[in-house]
């Protein structure tokens, strides 16, 4: 149940060296068919392995054209079925489509602060390559220190 790109929507993000899906997609499977050699479809994207999609829906979601749907085992998504969402700034629209045909759209926020107000680095030192091979690297300022038996979350007796 991978992914797939709907031709008549891909717009190749406009031709960009790493579109929006190659860039999110954390399994490396979205491809940009730039001159159509691979799917006879240039300039649209496709995902080149399908058997190894996590249907994280990460590309689905990043898609400016909405143009990634898909495909679901028929045990949760009967065939007919849909699940689609629409990525906001600040919440998606999932647009649920029943065998039947009937339609429901939930809303959920995905985020409590504005859209790229979020600065990861803040108040953290900038990394310095030259320790780069020596343990401790990506932990706090200190570096490696033994565990405090203390410091572990224990069940209230
Ligand atoms: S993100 Fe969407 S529009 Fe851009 S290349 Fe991928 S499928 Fe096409
Ligand atoms: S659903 Fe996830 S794993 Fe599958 S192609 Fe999209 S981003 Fe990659």
């Amino acid at each position: 149940m991978p992914t797939y790109v709907r031709t008549d929507k891909c717009d190749g993000c406009k031709g960009q060296d790493k579109t929006a899906c190659m860039y999110i997609c954390p399994h490396d499977l979205m491809m940009l068919d730039k001159d159509g050699s691979a799917t006879g479809h240039a300039m649209k994207a496709y995902n080149q392995e399908p058997e190894q999609c996590w249907e994280c829906y990460s590309c689905v979601k990043i898609c400016p054209q909405n143009a990634i749907e898909v495909r679901h085992y028929a045990d949760i998504v009967p065939l007919g079925g849909s699940v689609q969402p629409l990525r906001g700034s600040d919440s998606i629209m999932w647009t649920i489509k029943f065998r039947n045909g009937t339609l429901k759209r939930f809303k959920f926020p995905i985020r409590t602060t504005p859209e790229g107000s979020i600065d990861p680095y803040g108040g953290k030192e900038t990394a310095k390559l030259e320790n780069i091979t020596k343990p401790g690297f990506f932990t706090a300022s200190g570096g490696y220190r033994p565990g405090n038996p203390a410091e572990l979350i224990r069940k209230q007796s």
